[in-house]
């Protein structure tokens, strides 16, 4: 079971890390062709639309939407999955929910704090500047974590979508285990 991790920015060590204390290999993904290497991929945090235009300028908006890999995108890379969030960026569309991005404000910049997620159990959820959930547009979505009335983490087929960090937390490796399990393999 190889993981890829794409690899243009944000906590792309980290996902490594976990990937491999998940017990699975980890290869990050810099080319389009390294996508024909892997069982799955995740897509880091960052700045969304920076990672989205860098995304078209490599072949990766063509690729992955004409692919069926299985994807775990977290933070940002939950933006990328989605449909829209009322600004014009470069997005995926791969999942039908829509994001309200930096949705804590600027007050609430990061956080952390224990949250109850599906096929994972308790779990410590680091937020940075994190986007959520704003609607979900079809019966396909099953709702993964939410945090009070926020929906933070969503699964639609073989796409996950996680506002928070599980490369950055002690446990977040329990999450790969899930995506892997019970997205990839299924
Ligand atoms: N606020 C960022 C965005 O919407 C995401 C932050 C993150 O990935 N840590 O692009």
């Amino acid at each position: 079971m190889i993981i890829g991790v794409l690899g243009i920015q944000g906590a792309i060590e980290e996902h490594e890390e976990a990937i491999k204390k998940a017990g699975y290999e980890a290869k990050r993904v810099r080319f389009v062709e390294d996508l024909k290497d892997i069982d799955a991929l995740i897509i880091p945090g960052g700045e969304s639309t920076t990672m989205g235009k860098l995304m078209v300028k490599y072949g990766f908006m063509d690729a992955l939407k004409n692919s069926d890999l299985p994807i775990l995108g977290t933070c940002a890379g939950m933006v990328l999955l989605s449909k829209g969030t009322g600004r014009k960026q470069p997005l995926l569309e791969l999942m039908n929910v829509t994001i309200k991005r930096n949705a804590y404000g600027s007050q609430r910049e990061s956080f952390e704090k224990d949250l109850e997620m599906k096929g994972v159990g308790k779990i410590h959820a680091v937020f940075i500047r994190a986007p959520v959930v704003d609607k979900i547009l079809s019966d396909d979505v099953e709702v993964l974590a939410m945090d009070d009335d926020k929906i933070v983490g969503v699964r639609e087929g073989k796409y996950v979508g996680l506002s928070f960090h599980p490369e950055l937390s002690e446990d977040g490796y329990r999450v790969y285990k899930y995506f892997v399990e019970e997205v990839v393999k299924k």
